[in-house]
């Protein structure tokens, strides 16, 4: 049984004793944490950069672009700017280096394997083919997980969430989670918040980035539920970068420069982040 079905379990069936482990978690890594604001030394921090979508799984499109093949460059270029600077303190991990389909709990596995200390999540938006405006419509939003307050939020969920139908057993995987029904959605309200204070952090931090350094428009830090994120067991955001089915964002997510503005972004908000938060993130 995986990770993320042991979880899955958990949420479903011991909601109270998720919520005693998590605030033991927290209490053991708020220890850990003062521990190690006393050593002089560097710690080490291991980044997991997780392009979103890849082989079968085109994402959205838009009229040449397919997300998945931005999400990947973005991915390489922002890991290029970590390891131009911090090679030596950072180590970073890819859920995918190549143009190939990964489960989704498989790659929260990845970060939680790794004990990572950040899961970085990278996406463009899309509105559905029927939504008017969709042409119009364009800006960078950096979510962390939790129940969505509005009805885009949780469409924007949905649509990532839907990745898990291409799966080979996902109703068995997954408990019967349906990534398309409202309902299943409730589980986000639950003993999710162990990282959620760092999580909003980063999340801040890139989003004033997107906003600056890449010249996207402000869509806002939000919450909804994403699988991939919930699954995680650090500090972890999902980035969508911008609107794939708006002409002029499209452009911009093609071309060289608007891709390596976007990992630029990034890379400045985790260059902030390392710099705040330079002991180990909590851990589970
Ligand atoms: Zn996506």
């Amino acid at each position: 049984m995986s990770y993320f079905c042991k979880d899955f379990t958990l949420a479903l069936m011991k909601v109270p004793a998720l919520f005693r482990l998590g605030l033991l978690a927290v209490a053991s890594a708020a220890a850990l944490h003062c521990a190690a604001a006393h050593e002089p030394e560097e710690p080490d921090f291991t980044l997991v950069i997780d392009a979103g979508h890849g082989g079968k799984d085109q994402g959205c499109s838009g009229t040449t672009q397919k997300e998945k093949v931005i999400c990947l460059d973005v991915a390489k270029r922002l890991g290029k700017l970590i390891a131009n600077e911090m090679k030596d303190s950072v180590d970073v991990i890819y859920t995918r280096d190549g143009d190939y389909f990964v489960d989704l709990f498989r790659r929260a596995e990845i970060a939680n394997e790794a004990d990572a200390d950040l899961f970085i999540s990278i996406h463009v938006n899309s509105l559905d083919k029927r939504t008017k405006g969709r042409a119009s419509v364009h800006g960078a939003s950096v979510y962390t997980v939790g129940l969505h307050k509005s009805e885009a939020n949780l469409s924007v969920a949905m649509r990532e969430n839907a990745v898990i139908e291409l799966e080979e057993d996902f109703t068995e995987v997954y408990q019967g989670f349906d990534p398309n029904s409202s309902e299943s959605y409730i589980i986000f309200e639950l003993g999710q918040n162990r990282n959620m204070e760092q999580s909003v952090d980063f999340a801040v931090m890139a989003q004033n980035q997107l906003t600056g350094t890449a010249g996207r428009a402000d869509k806002g830090v939000r919450q909804a539920g994403f699988l991939v994120l919930w699954a995680t067991r650090m500090p972890a955001v999902l980035v969508e970068l911008d609107f794939i089915c708006n002409p002029d964002a499209e452009k911009f997510l093609g071309s060289d420069a608007g891709r390596q503005k976007c990992a630029q972004a990034l890379f400045n908000a985790f260059r902030q982040y390392r710099a705040k938060h330079n002991a180990p993130a909590r851990r589970t």
